[in-house]
């Protein structure tokens, strides 16, 4: 098959019900606002469709792009000559499976499983209930804040790998790091998780959600496109504090500006492209280099054709 194009049309014809845009333009599905078109963009409602998808992508050789709900990447000015595949809104549901566990598909954002867990009395995803991403996101990611992170939580997670085989990954097997885990070293795709709460009374949960929401709209420019933070926490340090001692708070590079409320946000002033936020960052780990000897590693996933 020779274009993308094509491709798309044969995927249409073999998978029944399945949406597909053509030139879909990344700025709409990441939270930075910042991309050019995905040559085409897939939306798998069911498991059977991504498998399908799957399948038909193995068979024609092509790899799939996964994007959850883009939180967590920059994506080209130019775009991705690429099928994208579009997890966020897709295969949705949490089910309680036991009398503390429950089952979040991953389409799900986190703060809406954090709310169902709330609403059940169930304790442990008070952290995730402000990060912006999917729960399949934040498990690749091992999301966390404020000492919680889903590695504290996620006891089982269930992956597509790229032939549409279902393998089921638990425990330690894993692997979660600082914002990392092994779905982020396998070609997987993350499909569900399951998730190992406490019992708790719904109003201390919710009183805890409250505080920590508090302290993220005080310390972050949550009124400005960003992907969160852009850097990792190196070891004895902050991000942040490092870049503010390089001088760096409201440093900006066209559109693309180090956040002067919190310095280990890049945000999006107006217009950013993706070369600015690049630009950026690179400017930051030099000069962040030259005052304290650290290179900073980014946090921020940067897609490229
Ligand atoms: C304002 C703001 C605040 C934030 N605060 C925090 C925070 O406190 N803590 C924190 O950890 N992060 C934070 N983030 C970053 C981000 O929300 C998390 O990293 C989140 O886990 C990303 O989830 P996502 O669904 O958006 O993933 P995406 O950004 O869409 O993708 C991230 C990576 O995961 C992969 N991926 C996504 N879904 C799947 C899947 N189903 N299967 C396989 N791979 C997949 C993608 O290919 C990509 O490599 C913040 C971001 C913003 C914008």
């Amino acid at each position: 098959m020779s274009s993308i194009g094509e491709f798309c049309r044969y995927l249409t014809q073999s998978v029944d019900g399945l949406t597909i845009s053509y030139q879909e333009p990344l700025s709409k599905h990441t939270s930075f606002r910042i991309g050019g078109p995905a040559a085409a963009m897939v939306f798998p409602k069911s498991l059977d469709q991504l498998q399908a998808v799957l399948q038909v992508m193995r068979q024609e050789e092509m790899k799939p792009i996964v994007l959850g709900a883009g939180t967590n990447v920059l994506a080209p000015d130019e775009g991705l000559e690429a099928v994208v595949i579009c997890m966020r809104g897709g295969i949705m549901g949490i089910h309680r499976i036991g009398d503390t566990q429950i089952e979040a598909a991953a389409g799900e954002t986190m703060t809406k499983v954090a709310s169902v867990a709330r609403d059940w009395g169930l304790s442990g995803l008070e952290f995730a209930h402000g990060i912006p991403g999917t729960i399949g996101g934040g498990v690749y990611m091992n999301a966390g804040a404020y000492g919680g992170e889903l590695s504290q939580v996620a006891i089982q997670t269930t992956v597509l790998n790229l032939d549409g085989e279902v393998q089921v990954i638990a425990g330690s097997e894993q692997e979660f790091g600082y914002r990392k885990s092994i779905f982020s070293q396998k070609p997987w795709i993350i499909v569900k998780t399951q998730l190992d709460l406490k019992d708790a009374s719904q109003a201390q949960i919710a009183a805890q959600m409250e505080e920590l929401a508090k302290r993220r709209r005080m310390s972050q420019p949550l009124e400005l496109p960003s992907a969160g933070s852009t850097f990792k926490r190196p070891a004895g340090g902050y991000a942040a504090a490092l870049i503010e001692q390089a001088g760096l708070k409201g440093f900006q590079v066209g559109g693309a500006q180090v956040s002067t409320k919190h310095s280990g946000f890049v945000v999006n002033v107006g217009g950013a492209t993706a070369e600015d936020v690049k630009s950026l960052m690179k400017q930051i780990q030099i000069r962040v280099m030259e005052k304290s000897g650290i290179w900073l590693e980014p946090e921020v996933k940067i897609l490229s054709r």
